[in-house]
């Protein structure tokens, strides 16, 4: 039996999907950034400068046209382009959204790169009175800086040894994300603006975005492969592969989350795919807090997801929810994507579920081959991918000609 899932189209983040990343210190995968199935490396070839970190952001229509002209005919699977909220941009928000960006990702923290600031509560704010009344969606990047007391003495990693995973984990306390998605929650009753919240970590979060939710909030939110599948007790003194912001926490909470997916709080799970080079992991000194924030795992989120979920009792009808129909759905795309009916794209990924094998390096697509995950043994290995009727992947080999898609979200 060999079952067929359409794979979803547009991604999140990615901050590897054009260039070399040269950045030190970026926590997150910035928007605007291709990268499905790794499979738009190639860009950075022909205008190295122009593309370090995904450079330029998604920030202005300029730079989304920028983009769109390196990517045409690099990306052997359909791209859509999110595009950024960052201080003083909002007259380019509207210009975006007409040109094809579904929403607009923010960061409510310093995100690490100095192109891409976070935004305060007057941004915000103008950014939402300019959203109110169309079907744009912003993202938020939900973790807030909080004062001593409310942190319970986090929030600066409290001077331990940075190469133990406590020290850092102990510097983004689930407080940040709780109060964060607190202010976002507000933020979507007042103005009934679209809201997602990216990359949830924190259970913590849950009751308040079920409230607001249960108020009339159009909130949505998603949570990622690395918090389903990875905990904290399991990272070793040094395992900077594993630094990703929100941190990875506890097992219990890892438990939540899963709660949380099979009750319907988490609406989707995203790969938040956002490498780089293995200098700027500092392996060698093993520092978390001077180490990249961010998870590859792009190539491996089917076999990671469903490795876990068949497990807990969700069915291939989930993994289509979570990972197909949904973000379609938040992406504008439903029309388009996210199912299996006449009229939508024939997307489809031919795949053994029951296959096991083990995550070697020499299997790995991705630029940079760093991953948390080699030495996992997951089932559900895939053996071919469609997009839109075309054979782009076939047992290891990719078509020589990219057949991929800009898509641009009317
Ligand atoms: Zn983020």
């Amino acid at each position: 039996m060999v079952p067929i899932l359409q794979r979803r189209s547009l991604s999140l983040g990615g901050g590897q999907g054009f260039a070399q990343i040269t950045r030190q210190d970026s926590n997150c995968s910035l928007p605007g950034s291709s990268g499905c199935l790794g499979l738009s490396y190639n860009i950075s070839k022909k205008q190295p400068s122009l593309f370090w970190n995904c450079q330029p952001p998604t920030t202005t229509l300029a730079n989304l046209y920028t983009k769109l002209q390196a990517a045409r005919s690099q990306c052997h699977v359909d791209v859509a382009f999110w595009g950024g909220l960052i201080p003083g941009n909002t007259a380019e928000l509207k210009p975006m959204m007409k040109a094809g960006v579904p929403g607009f990702k923010c960061f409510l923290i310093d995100s690490g790169v100095e192109e891409f600031p976070s935004v305060g509560a007057q941004d915000v704010h103008s950014a939402m009175r300019e959203l109110q009344g169309t079907d744009c969606v912003l993202l938020f990047h939900a973790e807030e800086d909080v004062d001593a007391e409310k942190s319970g003495g986090g929030g600066g990693g409290g001077g331990g040894e940075p190469s133990q995973y406590s020290t850092f984990l102990a510097s983004r306390p689930d407080v940040m994300e709780v109060e964060a998605i607190r202010t976002v929650s507000e933020l979507c009753l007042q103005y009934k603006v679209r809201c997602h919240i990216v990359h949830l970590s924190t259970a913590q979060a849950l009751p308040i975005i079920r409230e607001a939710r249960q108020k009339g909030a159009p909130l949505t939110v998603e949570t990622t492969h690395h918090y389903l599948s990875l905990a904290a007790q399991h990272v070793p003194p040094g395992g900077t592969q594993y630094k990703c912001c929100p941190p990875i926490r506890s097992k219990c909470n890892q438990d939540q989350l899963w709660r949380a997916l099979q009750e319907g709080d988490i609406d989707l799970v995203i790969s938040d795919h956002s490498p780089c080079t293995a200098d700027l992991k500092h392996l060698e000194s093993g520092d978390f807090l001077q180490a990249w924030g961010g998870i590859s795992s792009l190539q491996l989120v089917l076999p990671l997801f469903w490795t876990s979920a068949r497990r807990r009792g969700f069915s291939l009808h989930d993994v289509v929810r979570f990972m197909c129909k949904n973000p379609a759905k938040l992406s504008g795309l439903a029309a388009q994507k996210g199912a299996l009916c006449p009229g939508q794209d024939a997307d489809l990924v031919i795949w053994d579920p029951e296959k096991e094998f083990e995550v070697k390096e020499s299997m790995i697509q991705h630029k940079n081959k760093l991953t948390p995950y080699l030495g996992f043994r997951l089932h559900g290995e895939v053996f071919a991918t469609v997009v839109h009727g075309n054979l782009v992947y076939l047992n290891g080999e990719f078509s020589p000609v990219p057949q991929g898609n800009l898509l641009l979200v009317k």
